[in-house]
C-alpha cells in the first residue's frame, strides 16, 4: 500500500506533538526543508507547561544555529562548576573553574524555558512551521497499525509522519504500545523555584564575571538523605534552585518534596547566597532516570519519538542532561522523516534510519555508556546519607582545633571511614566508578 492509501492528499507532511526543545527543533528542520509541519502544544505558549533545571550544554544547538550566542535568550555562560556532598549541618564542595569550560563547542549556558522554548518555536515559525497552542492531543489516528496523525477533541489532523515530542511519560507512546508505564525507580520528581536577585549581587556571591555564572549540584542534604540531588544555577538576575528525588525512595519519605526544598533553602551553605531574593516562580515536573535500559520503541509506521518522550535524559549526579539530547534527537527525527518523505515511504522500515542515526550519535552512545549508573545510584543509598556525614567528620577532624591534644590526622580521618566499613566502602565506590 502506498502512503496515499493511508492519508488524504492534503495531510501535513509532519505533525509534531509538543513545543518543547525536541518538538520545535524537529519542526524547524522539517520546515526549513520545505515540508508542511504543524506543531500542537497543550500549553498556551511554548515553554508554558514544561520545566528544566536550567542548564543547556549547547553543542547540539550550535550545530543547528551556529550563531545562537548572539540570538538565543541565554542567561549566563557557565564557567564555575561546583559539586557538594551535603549533610544536614555541613557541606563539602569541590569548586572548579577553568577556561576550557567556556570554549567554543563545549560551552554551556543557564536558560529559562519560558524564554528559551518560545525562541526555538519562533525559529521554526520563521521557516514556515505552523503552531497551535492550548490544544491537547488526546490520541493518535491509527489505520491498519500505522499512525496517520492526531486526534484532539473532535478534530482529526492527518500527517504522513507524526513526531511525538510530548515529553516524559508520553501517554501517546503508551497508547500505541511503544512505551511501558515507567516503574517508580525509573522516575523522579523535580521541584524548582526561581529566585530573583540583582545581577551584580549574583556575580559577587558566586565570584563570577559579568555574563558568567555557576552550576552547583548537591548530593545528600537537599533530599534529606533520599535518593536524588539538588541543583542551583545562576541566571542573569535570578537563581534556579531545586531538587530531584527518585520516586521509589521518595515514597518512604515522611517529608514531601516542597518541604525538602524549603529546608534546602535554609541550609547554612544556601541561605546566604539566596538571602534577600524573591521567589517569582515555582514548578514541579517528572524526570526520567532509567537511562538506556528504559528506552522505548522509537520508530513505527508513520511515527517517531524524540526527546523526553523517548526517555532521552540522564542524571549522573554531577551532570543533568536532557536538553542537548532533545535537540539532537529532534534534529535526527526530522532528518529521518525528510528522507522518508522524499522517498514517498514513511513506513517503519524507511523511518528506522532514525534509530541508526541515534545509535551512531552521542545520544545513544552516552546513554549506553552510563547505563549501569541509575542502578548503582538506587542501590547505594548510603551515598545520600552516610557518605556526606563521613566527609563532614573527616573535615572536622582536619579543621577543628579545640585545645585537646592533637591526634595524627591519618588516625582521626580514618575513624569515620572505618565506621562505614572499609570493604563495603571500597566496593561501593568501585561500583560507582565502574558505572561511570
Ligand atoms: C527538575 C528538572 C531538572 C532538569 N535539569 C536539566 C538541566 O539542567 N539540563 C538539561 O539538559 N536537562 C535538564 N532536565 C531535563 C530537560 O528539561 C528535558 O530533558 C527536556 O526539557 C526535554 O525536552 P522535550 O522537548 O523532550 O520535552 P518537554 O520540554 O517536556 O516538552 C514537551 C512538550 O509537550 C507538550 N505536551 C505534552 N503532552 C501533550 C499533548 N498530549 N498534547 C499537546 N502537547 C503536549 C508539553 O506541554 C511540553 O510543552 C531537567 C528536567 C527536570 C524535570
Amino acid at each position: 500500500m502506498s502512503e496515499e492509501d493511508y492519508v488524504s492528499e492534503d495531510a501535513f507532511d509532519a505533525v509534531v506533538v509538543g513545543a518543547g526543545c525536541a518538538g520545535s527543533i524537529a519542526a524547524y528542520v522539517l520546515a526549513k526543508a520545505g515540508k508542511s509541519v504543524l506543531v500542537v502544544e497543550r500549553g498556551n505558549f511554548a515553554g508554558a507547561k514544561n520545566m528544566t533545571g536550567g542548564r543547556v550544554y549547547t553543542h547540539s544547538l550550535r550545530k543547528i544555529f551556529p550563531d545562537f550566542e548572539g540570538n538565543a535568550p541565554l542567561e549566563r555562560k557557565i564557567t564555575h562548576e561546583r559539586i557538594s556532598l551535603m549533610s544536614t549541618d555541613a557541606n563539602f564542595t569541590v569548586d572548579f573553574t577553568g577556561q576550557d569550560l567556556g570554549k567554543e563547542g563545549q560551552e554551556s549556558y543557564s536558560v529559562l524555558h519560558a524564554q528559551f522554548n518560545p525562541w526555538l518555536a519562533e525559529q521554526a515559525e520563521n521557516e514556515g512551521a505552523e503552531f497551535v497552542y492550548g490544544i491537547r492531543v488526546d490520541d493518535l489516528i491509527v489505520r491498519n497499525g500505522r499512525v496517520c496523525g492526531i486526534k484532539a477533541g473532535e478534530d482529526e489532523i492527518e500527517a504522513r509522519v507524526t513526531i511525538l515530542a510530548d515529553g516524559v511519560n508520553s501517554l501517546l507512546a503508551q497508547k500505541i504500545g511503544f512505551a511501558q508505564e515507567a516503574s517508580l525507580g525509573q522516575m523522579a520528581v523535580g521541584a524548582k523555584e526561581l529566585i530573583e536577585l540583582p545581577e551584580k549581587v549574583i556575580q559577587d556571591r558566586f565570584q563570577c564575571a559579568a555574563g558568567e555564572g555557576a552550576a552547583w549540584l548537591f548530593v545528600g542534604g537537599p533530599t534529606q538523605g533520599h535518593v536524588g540531588g539538588g541543583f542551583l544555577y545562576t541566571n542573569k538576575d535570578s537563581i534556579s534552585i531545586g531538587l530531584v528525588a527518585t520516586l521509589s525512595d521518595l515514597i518512604t519519605s515522611e517529608m514531601p518534596v516542597y518541604e525538602m526544598l524549603d529546608e534546602f533553602k535554609k541550609h547554612p551553605a544556601i541561605a546566604p547566597v539566596i538571602e534577600g531574593g524573591k521567589t517569582i516562580e515555582y514548578s514541579g515536573h517528572l524526570i526520567s532516570e532509567g537511562g538506556y535500559n528504559m528506552l522505548p520503541k522509537m520508530v513505527g509506521d508513520g511515527v517517531l519519538l524524540a526527546g523526553d518522550a523517548a526517555m532521552l535524559c540522564m542524571n549522573l549526579g554531577y551532570q543533568v542532561r536532557g536538553i542537548d539530547l532533545a535537540i539532537a534527537s529532534g534534529e535526527m527525527a526530522a532528518e529521518s522523516a525528510i528522507e522518508a518523505l522524499d522517498k514517498g515511504d514513511t513506513s517503519e522500515a524507511a523511518l528506522s534510519v532514525y534509530r541508526t542515526k541515534m545509535e551512531n550519535s552521542f545520544v545513544l552512545k552516552d546513554l549506553k555508556q552510563f547505563q549501569k549508573f541509575p542502578h548503582w545510584m538506587e542501590s547505594t543509598k548510603r551515598m545520600f546519607t552516610d557518605y556526606p556525614d563521613m566527609v563532614r567528620d573527616i573535615m572536622y577532624s582536619m579543621f577543628v582545633v579545640d585545645g585537646t591534644p592533637v591526634e595524627p590526622v591519618r588516625k582521626k580521618a580514618m575513624r569515620p571511614v572505618k565506621e562505614l566499613g572499609l570493604w563495603s566502602l571500597f566496593k561501593e565506590v568501585k561500583g560507582g566508578v565502574m558505572s561511570l
